[in-house]
């Protein structure tokens, strides 16, 4: 590929909602593929790639809790659920004969590797892609927030967050046909308006780090490589 990227090491955040496909609850395989396929090409391109993805599509903490379940608890079946979804990944970019590695926050020997910051940087340098796993390995915390402190420790130069629509709007664009995208916006506005980027935590460690947050539609086929590419439409926090 002798395209040009924009960046040399990117982090794709991905909730655990885009890979269940049209079903309501899971993994659906085709959508995995689709998405592994997406993080080929960028790969293809030189890219360094780095993933967090949620793990929503199987258990969230917060509905957990909801049920009367101890916050805590229901917050590591979360985390559980991002490995499993990490391991759908790692099968599915194996399948296209991409190295990855799974690196979870929370230590599992047998099924992943735990989180070591050196090691990770030099899988990345390898041009193994590293999806991180666990969340922060803490409750009380999101993939979203584990999504900026990954990319910040392994000094990213972006966080590609991949979502249903092709950026930041005013209001939904799926309910209201006059909604308006944002070209670029910076992090205190995101905050203020409560636009639905990410946590405000997120929001704020991105802010504080200095870390470009890029939203674009995950659905739009070759997106996210063209969007490297220097093509495309997405929204910028800055
Ligand atoms: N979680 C957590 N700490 C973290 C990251 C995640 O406790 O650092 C738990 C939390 O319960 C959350 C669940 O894991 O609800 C799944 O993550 P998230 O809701 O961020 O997934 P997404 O919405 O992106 O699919």
């Amino acid at each position: 590929d002798q395209t040009h990227p924009r960046f040399k090491r990117v982090l794709l955040k991905i909730s655990g909602e885009a890979l269940m496909g049209d079903q309501g609850f899971g993994l659906h395989p085709p959508t995995v593929q689709r998405v592994a396929q997406e993080v080929k090409n960028v790969r293809d391109m030189g890219v360094e790639v780095c993933m967090v993805i949620g793990g929503g599509n199987i258990f969230r903490g917060l509905q957990g809790s909801a049920q009367g379940m101890e916050r805590t608890t229901a917050d590591y079946m979360g985390m559980l659920a991002t490995v499993m979804n990490a391991l759908a990944m790692q099968a599915a970019l194996e399948s296209l004969e991409v190295h990855s590695r799974v690196i979870s926050a929370i230590p599992m020997d047998q099924v992943c590797e735990p989180y070591i910051r050196r090691r990770a940087v030099r899988h990345l340098e390898k041009k193994r892609v590293c999806i991180f796993a666990a969340g922060t390995g803490n409750p009380y915390f999101t993939t979203d927030t584990a999504a900026t402190l990954r990319a910040s420790e392994m000094a990213c130069e972006a966080i590609f967050k991949g979502t249903k629509v092709d950026g930041v709007y005013d209001k939904d664009p799926k309910k209201f046909p006059d909604a308006k995208r944002y070209g670029d916006v910076t992090y205190d506005e995101v905050l203020q308006k409560h636009l639905g980027v990410m946590d405000a935590s997120a929001i704020a460690l991105a802010r504080d780090n200095h870390l470009p947050i890029i939203v674009f539609s995950l659905d739009e086929p070759g997106g996210f490589r063209g969007i490297l590419a220097g093509q495309g439409t997405f929204t910028r926090v800055h």
